[in-house]
């Protein structure tokens, strides 16, 4: 049996940020769920599999991206590629750029 294992290493880091200061905002605004580099929730349900933290379905880990706002982990429904956010930050996001 092989452990399964993988290196926590971090996605790429969205570059660049195109507004650096509304993402310091809404660091402040926005309570950290999960600190950054924490591993998602494992799905006690399914080996190999962990939640995404906004819908908790469970997915395989490359399948999940890290919030870099919140922290969150969110599969490819719950996430918004142009910002590197978990859907319900973009939501802030939006109403501050109204
Ligand atoms: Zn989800
Ligand atoms: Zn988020």
């Amino acid at each position: 049996m092989t452990l399964w294992r993988r290196n926590w290493s971090r996605p790429a880091s969205p570059d660049p940020v195109k507004r650096p200061s509304l993402y310091q905002a809404l660091r402040k605004e926005i309570p950290a769920i999960r600190q950054q580099g924490e591993p998602p929730a494992k799905d006690p349900a399914s080996f190999g599999r962990y939640r995404c933290d906004l819908c908790n379905a469970s997915f395989p880990l490359q399948e999940l991206r890290q919030c870099v706002i919140c922290g969150r982990w969110a599969d490819d429904n719950c996430w918004t590629p142009g910002y590197y956010v978990c859907n319900s930050c973009h939501g802030i996001i939006q109403l501050h750029q109204k």
